[in-house]
């Protein structure tokens, strides 16, 4: 077959980005399209039209991984010129009348504010502290092979030791390493991320290594938000001769250009279609049958100040987990389970003025809010959210100027791989973490030769990481064009 182009990336993504440059690195031709008027998936920063001057991250804001997973650590954004603000607490947990449960960057300030229940937070952290790119790599690998990180001793033992902290947090019994009712309800809120079942072994995973990376690397956010990040990719690709196209939805391979390499950083179901009629039956089959997820709907606020937390300390987090104790939140969650909208839901806020103050203009400031809801469930988020955040933060309605509200049933308007508002692109279950979005040795091959899934819908997670673009271009390149060693990715490289 004669070929226009080397490889074809379908998703601007930050999964379909990472496939790209990585294959463009490795001096290959590649062309990316993209549905969506503007470029970047779930890492888009948008003026959203509710007020002069003010832009709004519309899905990811909060970028932990974007400086500690493997992808992102030799792509090198801080080298390249992007700056992150890290704020000295990554993330709190409101509480009824009570003072704020925080994380802070630094493990000692937090096992010190948490007073009696600081020694069970560092005996569960501090081991898992030693040597962090264990816990990433952990989290963070293709589930296929065993990383070189953990092929030593030492690395050996921190996977019994994750493992160990894991599984505590995924049993009936996970009160006893956090017995406190600030520990148990700050983990919660991070183990809250994966939208799943409390405890489980999925959302005890997500908090284990997210919670471990508040106090390595930080949870920073990218100043003027998350398209920095994406703005980053494809100017590396383009200096590397790769294009992106945007407004060019792809319904059928037939609408893409000849080539050896088809990338799709689409849902599994989107990768059926296109490959439509191509695939071995079970793929097909597999591909349309990946279970979606629970459900998010999406707030964006324009405030005309500060949130008023009760606990001022609260301002100072990068992230907010509010939902309550512990025991609230799971019951939240079991609700968003068995499809009934909780009526106190799990809600993540953001305030980036707080760390960046180019976000604020003429004193108004954007609010980044999404809460937990059944999948494809049609509700206004936004009154929901605002009665939670009342709850915490009393006077908080009247700071409202303007807001923009997307019901689950709606997410897929701005991004197809979002269905039915399942913002992680299939449902996230310990099993689903390793056999996403099915059952196979190879998770990125389709079943056609050159023909791979690089989204969210494969391992390791969702997350903006760029982990499963990475694996899956590596797995192109190999098998494809027979270049078994991955590119260098740093600006210098
Ligand atoms: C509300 C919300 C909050 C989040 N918060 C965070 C956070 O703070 N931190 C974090 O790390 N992660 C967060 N996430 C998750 C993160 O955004 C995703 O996991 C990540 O973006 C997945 O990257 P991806 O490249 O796999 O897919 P996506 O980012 O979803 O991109 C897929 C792209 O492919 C395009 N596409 C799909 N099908 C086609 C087609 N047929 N033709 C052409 N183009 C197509 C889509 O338009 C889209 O641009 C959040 C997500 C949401 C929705």
């Amino acid at each position: 077959m004669s070929t226009e182009v080397d490889a074809v990336v379908v998703g601007t993504g930050p999964n379909g980005m990472a496939a790209a440059v990585t294959l463009a690195r490795a001096g290959l031709s590649v062309q990316v399209f993209e549905a969506q008027p503007t470029i970047g998936g779930g890492a888009r920063t948008l003026d959203l039209g509710l007020a002069p001057g003010i832009t709004h991250d519309i899905c990811s804001a909060v970028h932990p991984l974007a400086i500690s997973s493997p992808f992102f650590v030799d792509f090198d954004l801080r080298a390249r010129g992007m700056e992150l603000t890290t704020p000295d607490i990554s993330y709190a947990q409101p509480l009824d009348g009570k003072p704020a449960a925080l994380a802070f960057h630094d493990l000692a300030e937090t096992v010190d504010h948490l007073g009696a229940a600081g020694p069970e937070w560092h005996r569960f952290f501090a081991p898992l502290l030693e040597r962090v790119d264990d816990a990433i790599w952990l989290s963070l690998g293709d589930k296929r092979s065993v990383p070189e990180t953990l092929r030593d001793v030492p690395g050996v033992a921190n996977v019994v030791k994750f493992g160990l902290r894991l599984l505590s947090q995924a049993s009936p019994s996970w009160n006893i390493p956090l017995s406190h009712e600030s520990t148990q309800s700050l983990f919660t809120g991070v183990a809250a991320h994966a939208i799943g079942g409390l405890p489980a072994m999925g959302t005890a995973a997500t908090a284990t290594m997210l919670s471990t990376v508040a106090h390595a690397a930080g949870w920073p956010s990218p100043i003027g938000g998350s398209q920095a990040i994406i703005d980053h990719l494809v100017a590396d690709l383009e200096a590397h001769g790769g294009t992106v196209t945007a407004d060019a939805r792809i319904e059928h391979v037939s609408d893409m250009p000849a080539a050896r390499a088809y990338l799709l950083d689409t849902s599994a179901l989107g990768a059926a279609q296109i490959f439509s009629g191509l695939l071995p039956t079970h793929v097909d089959r597999a591909l349309r049958g990946f279970r979606q997820g629970n459900a998010a709907a999406k707030v964006d606020f324009v405030l005309n100040g500060p949130v008023p937390w009760a606990d001022p300390n609260v301002n100072r987090a990068g992230t907010i987990h509010v939902g309550g104790t512990r025991a609230q939140m799971a019951a939240a969650e079991a609700d968003v389970m068995n499809g009934r909208m909780p009526e106190h839901p799990v809600c993540l806020v953001s305030d980036p003025t707080i760390f960046d103050p180019t976000r604020e203009v003429n004193g108004l400031r954007p609010l980044w809010t999404y809460c937990h809801v059944p999948f494809d469930c049609p509700l206004d988020p936004a009154e929901y959210i605002i009665r939670q955040m009342e709850r915490f933060a009393p006077g908080f309605r009247d700071t409202i100027v303007a807001y923009n509200s997307i019901p689950a049933s709606e997410m897929a308007g701005h991004n197809q791989n979002y269905i039915g508002g399942d913002i992680a692109t299939g449902v996230v279950s310990f099993y689903r973490m390793m056999a996403r979005p099915r059952t196979s040795w190879d998770n990125y091959s389709l079943g056609v030769p050159g023909a791979y899934l690089c989204s969210a819908a494969t391992p390791p997670a969702p997350g903006v990481h760029g982990m499963n673009g990475w694996f899956a271009a590596r797995r192109a390149l190999k098998n494809r064009f027979g270049i078994s060693e991955a590119p260098g990715l740093s600006p210098q490289a």
